[in-house]
């Protein structure tokens, strides 16, 4: 208990790292479609539906146990890491800080079997497993947030706050997953729909509702490989600069990151173009070999190490800055 509230204090910092670790297992699940209910901000309720693959009833007092993860097998898997979780540490931080129930039906039981519901409890976080009709997803419900953690607590912001944190936290998740289709609301009403994409027009359609459309009906095309590299997405012109880092989105291999050698190599394209004190806007994707990125760097995975910092650094400000030639115009 007292290990996972430690591991929690670093995992969860406001109720949008609570839907951010949500949100990324149901896209590991497969989700095709994930709902999220909000109230009061995230405070009183987080519950996050998804139509994945689900977990197996016998499997999940385990996926609520400290260090279990069912993502990967081996010490060599954590080199190449292929999905957004892996560390096993989101279930129990956010179940040792709030009053969490996990209900899931496998996408291989009888169609007429019921799911499960299990919840931890008590200072030994015993669980309880009960049948709960419900088709082929996972349910998480995250209610009373640092109810048991006053020092925590403390540190929220009004409602509005942390819903605008959630927002973006969801927009964040958004960008990277274009095949999934997203509903958010707040206290009862639908706040943002944000659908599938099937095709290149319709992703980049979604990512001007997610980002803005003023930005995107401005905005350079990218498309660079440089052999296993390949940076594409849309950058602001310079002369559509703004004043706030906000609308600065990088994504490495379908994760959202907030990394300096990527936002240096990029502010450096810019650098002579933009007038002092205003930045540009972009959502950028990086692909390259999962080998050749470590995520495993910080408990939030926000950070990620390269095996060669320089290369990668190289071609995103080359990448860019051809971008940004005139002859694009
Ligand atoms: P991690 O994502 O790092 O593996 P978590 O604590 O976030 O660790 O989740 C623990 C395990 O619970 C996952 O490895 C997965 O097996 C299972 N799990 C959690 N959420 C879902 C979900 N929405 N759908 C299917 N399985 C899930
Ligand atoms: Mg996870």
């Amino acid at each position: 208990m007292l290990a996972n509230q430690i591991a929690a204090g670093e995992v969860v910092e406001r109720p949008s790292s609570v839907v951010k670790e949500l949100l990324e297992n149901a896209v590991d699940a497969g989700a095709t479609r994930i709902q999220l209910d909000i109230e009061r901000g995230g405070t009183r309720l987080i519950r996050i539906t998804d139509d994945g693959h689900g977990i197996e009833r016998d499997q999940l007092e385990l996926a609520l146990a400290r260090h279990a993860t069912s993502k990967i097998q081996y010490t060599d898997d954590l080199k190449a890491i292929h999905t957004l979780g892996f560390r096993g540490e989101a279930l129990a931080s956010i179940s040792s800080v709030a009053r969490l129930s996990l209900s899931s039906k496998a996408s291989n039981s009888a169609s007429d079997a019921a799911g499960w519901s299990a919840i931890a409890q008590g200072q030994d976080m015993a669980v309880e497993l009960q049948p709960r009709p419900m088709p082929v997803g996972t349910i998480v419900e995250v209610r009373d947030l640092f109810f048991n953690t006053p020092a925590r607590q403390k540190f929220l912001r009004a409602e509005r706050t942390e819903y605008v944190h959630i927002e973006e936290t969801l927009k964040r998740v958004a960008l990277a997953s274009s095949q999934v289709a997203f509903t958010l609301k707040h206290n009862g009403k639908v706040t943002k729909r944000i659908p599938a994409a099937q095709s290149p027009e319709q992703q980049k359609q979604r990512i001007g509702s997610i980002v803005s459309n003023r930005f995107l009906s401005q905005a350079l095309h990218l498309d660079t490989r440089i052999d296993s590299l390949r940076l594409w997405g849309w950058l602001s012109r310079p002369e559509h600069h703004q004043n706030s880092n906000l609308s600065q989105y990088v994504f490495v291999n379908g994760r959202a990151v907030r990394d300096r050698t990527l936002n240096h190599a990029i502010r450096q394209s810019y650098q002579d173009l933009l007038p002092t004190g205003r930045v540009p806007a972009y959502v950028l994707y990086l692909e390259l070999d999962a080998e050749q990125v470590d995520v495993n760097v910080h408990p939030t995975k926000h950070e990620v190490r390269f095996s060669d910092a320089r290369q990668v650094h190289d071609f995103i400000s080359r990448a860019v800055a051809e971008a940004l030639q005139p002859q694009n115009e």
